[in-house]
């Protein structure tokens, strides 16, 4: 797509700092750095969210995640550990609408993320829990 920031980082129109490409995914810095090595991994397919994509792209990403989490613990030999986040949809904080994961190593230093999880309130009970789970199941 012509007016996304990330079809055209992969049609080299806007510079980027490669970290690692095969023919099925890219992987960049991210401009913002959140923390030392911030990398962002993108199918290069323009497939909006994870809703869209298909089995072989699920598959070279998750392929191309193990490949440059690992490189980044090689890199970064004190780092402690790694967030590895995608979000789907405005309600989600996606802010690109070209699908992609975020990986942001994390070291013994103050860095720009913070997540929390607050557990709903009041806690599910054990029947609606089941039902839960239970919609999903019936979902695939
Ligand atoms: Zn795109």
């Amino acid at each position: 797509m012509s007016n996304c920031i990330f079809c055209q980082i992969l049609s080299k129109e806007i510079p980027s700092y490669t970290v690692y490409e095969n023919e099925h995914v890219y992987a960049f810095l991210d401009i913002t750095q959140v923390s030392k090595g911030h990398t962002l991994i993108i199918p290069k397919p323009h497939v909006k969210d994870v809703f869209e994509w298909t089995p072989d792209i699920a598959s070279s990403m998750g392929e191309a995640i193990e490949k440059v989490s690992k490189a980044l613990k090689k890199a970064f030999p004190n780092m402690q550990g790694l967030n590895i986040i995608n979000n789907n949809g405005e309600r989600a904080y996606q802010s690109v609408f070209h699908s992609h994961i975020h990986l942001i190593p994390r070291f013994p230093e103050q860095d720009g993320l913070s997540i929390t999880f607050e557990p709903h309130s009041p806690m599910y009970t054990q029947e609606e829990m089941h039902a839960i789970a239970q919609t999903i199941t019936q979902a695939f």
